[in-house]
């Protein structure tokens, strides 16, 4: 069992609430082998929701006390991204899941690129915080461009 970020088999959980679906991927969640997952939404944010961006380095920063996520409002949401991480681990450990496909450049589950947190739409790399969560625990986490 692999976990899935839930906006790409179809979730309307995107900040924008919409989703990415990619109709590939949504044929693993129809044979059983992905379980979805929104850290966003776990941790306890509504949607739609103000977009957010880390600030001051990326995911393994946030997990160290060393960056902060910040939504565009200048909200202070870390609290909400560490929660839904550390919900989003628990499932995928009861579930067994050992990998995780992940939608890249976000907050939450990019893997390679996350935003630079000035809302000026660049990437820099880097791993969102349930992403960098998950490698910590030895979930092997790639994106669905990879
Ligand atoms: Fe998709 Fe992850 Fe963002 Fe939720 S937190 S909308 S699953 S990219």
């Amino acid at each position: 069992m692999k976990v899935i970020s839930a906006c790409l088999i179809g979730c309307e959980c995107r900040y924008d609430q919409k989703s990415c679906l990619d109709e590939g991927l949504e044929q693993l969640l129809r044979d059983g082998k992905v379980i979805p997952v929104c850290p966003e939404q776990l941790g306890g944010l509504p949607t739609p929701r103000p977009p957010a961006e880390i600030v001051g380095g990326d995911g393994n920063d946030v997990l160290d006390g060393r960056a902060k996520v910040i939504d565009r409002t200048g909200r202070d949401v870390t609290a909400e991204f560490l929660a839904g991480a550390y919900q989003a681990l628990r499932l995928a450990k009861t579930v067994g899941a050992t990998s995780a496909i992940l939608k890249e450049n976000s907050p939450s589950c990019g893997s390679s690129f996350v935003y630079d947190g000035h809302f000026a739409g660049k990437k820099v790399p880097g791993a969102g915080v349930t992403a960098a969560l998950f490698r910590r625990h030895g979930i092997e986490v790639k994106s669905e461009q990879s």
